[in-house]
């Protein structure tokens, strides 16, 4: 298997290689193999992607949002047409299943772009009637704006932000997560094919470094991150210290309340959507399940069926439901969260195990895992997983659910399966979260604006929100009568 990209980076319309930076391997999850091998960026690097950047701002910004958005959506179309190849190029980078890739990651991106392609032509300031004199105001670009990806959702986490950033008259710099460094080079490529002007989406690799680099370089106008909590903090204040503008699109623990009164099978659907897609490696999935005691053991036992029928195997076979884990790291990580749920205490009701998948003997597979019996204390309830482990926890009352719901350090997300609607508003109300469903869960289009309350985030993706996001405001007063000076 061989993905090796032309090069490591992509700067100002080009391929550009640097192979003073350090090696980074790109494996397959499936296998464990080394599908490229790619170079972190040099200081070099960062200034060249940096300048070419700042030098093509200017003229973009300048141009009618319009125009800036019919190569935005250009850019959409091409990435529909080669939707194919770049979900296996995904799949191959992240070892998520073909069969949600093909569906989920280029077309997110694509709406992402065909979207603030429209949009931004009717993003405009306000005008205010001052009774005579009068002011309006201006929603400018930013200038240079950093993009840090994590590796769960790679090229539709660089889509979500190109595409309001640039829409705006932004440039942008993107660094992907080390593990996932190859979409976005293909993202690039596109943008440059739809006639973007160079400079503007350039694309740089590295490690952490390469990313504290650029949030921190003095031309750097915003820094957005998706990443972990613990990075999201250094990121804030390395951007604050600066007075720069931030977005933080950090991790979760995400409550999801299943009311007594629920239709069973779609709260299970939820359920395991919130757990499962991706592996379990999204950042707004439910992993706090409460289920009220009327429909625990019902939920549990359908629950249990339906997990163990999930297929899991190769991820570019069509009919595979659950692929591996992105790295070996993780892969260690999340089998260790299982050991430590058994002995906390927590009943393991299905996997938790290694499956024996022959030929794949190398991948990072785990098989999907629920546990019972699971209570507010233990570090499974607690701590970001970011694998298929699903915890269900029993509750009475409502006031309770929200309560328990609502005890924690992370507010990304929440939902409520019940078939009463005043409960479902009224408790949806009342939880601390930044993006919410109400009889789904997981379900995150273009239009509505996605991101985290308390340590879960700062800012918008999607949405007008993010045009917000990635613009700053002018205001212009206009006198149209004398000045009224007291000297
Ligand atoms: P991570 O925090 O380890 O890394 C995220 C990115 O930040 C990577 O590109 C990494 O190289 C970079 N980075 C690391 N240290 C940095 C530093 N000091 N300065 C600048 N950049 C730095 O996260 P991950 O493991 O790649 O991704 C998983 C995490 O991302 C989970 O916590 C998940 O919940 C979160 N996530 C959030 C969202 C969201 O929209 N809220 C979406 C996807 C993932």
């Amino acid at each position: 298997m061989n993905a090796q990209p032309k090069a490591s980076h992509y700067i100002n319309g080009r391929y550009v290689e640097d192979e003073g930076g350090p090696e980074m391997a790109v494996i397959y999850p499936a296998t464990g193999e080394t599908i490229a091998t790619l170079h972190g960026a040099t200081p070099n690097i960062v200034e060249l992607a940096i300048e070419a950047a700042r030098a093509a701002q200017g003229a973009w910004a300048r141009l009618k949002p319009v125009e800036r958005g019919r190569i935005l959506r250009k850019a959409a179309d091409i990435l529909r047409a080669r939707n194919d190849e770049l979900a296996r190029l995904e799949t191959l980078d992240t070892g998520k299943a073909i069969q949600e890739t093909l569906v989920a990651d280029p077309a997110s991106a694509a709406d992402a772009l065909e979207f603030f392609g429209g949009a931004v032509a009717s993003f405009n300031g306000d005008y205010i009637d001052l009774g005579g004199p009068f002011a309006y105001t201006r929603r400018e670009a930013l200038g240079v704006c950093v993009g840090i990806g994590a590796w769960n959702y790679p090229i539709q986490g660089a889509g979500w932000k190109s595409a309001p950033a640039l829409a705006m008259g932004n440039a942008m710099v993107f660094k992907p997560s080390e593990n996932t460094p190859l979409s976005a080079l293909a993202l690039a490529e596109i943008y440059t094919e739809a006639g973007l002007p160079d400079g503007l989406f350039n694309v740089v690799q590295g490690y952490g470094d390469v990313g504290a680099a650029l949030a921190s370089h003095p031309a750097v106008a915003k820094v957005s991150l998706t990443g972990s909590v613990p990075t999201g903090k250094k990121v804030l204040a390395l951007a604050g210290s600066l007075m720069k503008h931030a977005t933080m699109e950090l991790g979760g623990k995400s409550p999801l309340i299943v009311f007594d009164d629920a239709d069973l099978e779609n709260a299970i659907g939820g359920a395991m959507l919130g757990n499962f897609y991706s592996t379990g490696q999204v950042c707004s999935n439910s992993t706090r399940v409460f289920v009220q005691r009327g429909l625990h053991d019902r939920f549990l036992e359908r629950l249990a069926e339906r997990t163990k029928k999930i297929r899991i195997g190769d991820p570019l076979d069509p009919e595979t439901q659950m692929g591996p884990l992105v790295s070996k790291a993780q892969h260690e990580k999340v089998l260790g969260y299982v050991e430590i749920g058994k002995a906390e205490g927590a009943n393991l009701v299905t996997g938790g195990g290694v499956p024996r998948l022959q030929g794949l003997e190398g991948g990072f597979f785990i098989e999907p895992t629920v546990f019972s019996g699971v209570t507010d204390e233990m570090r499974i309830a607690r701590e970001e997983i970011f694998g298929p482990v699903m915890s269900v926890l029993c509750f009475d009352d409502e006031d309770e659910a929200i309560a328990r719901s609502n005890d924690t350090e992370f507010g990304l997300s929440a939902g409520v399966f019940t078939r009463d609607l005043a409960r479902a508003h009224r408790v949806i109300g009342e939880l601390q979260a930044g993006t919410c469903w109400i009889n789904n869960y997981n379900l995150s289009p273009v239009e509505i604006p996605f991101g985290g309350a308390k340590a879960s985030g700062i800012g918008r993706e999607n949405s007008l929100e993010a045009l917000k996001h990635y613009s700053q405001v002018k205001t212009v007063y206009v006198e149209t009568g004398d000045v009224q000076s007291p000297y």
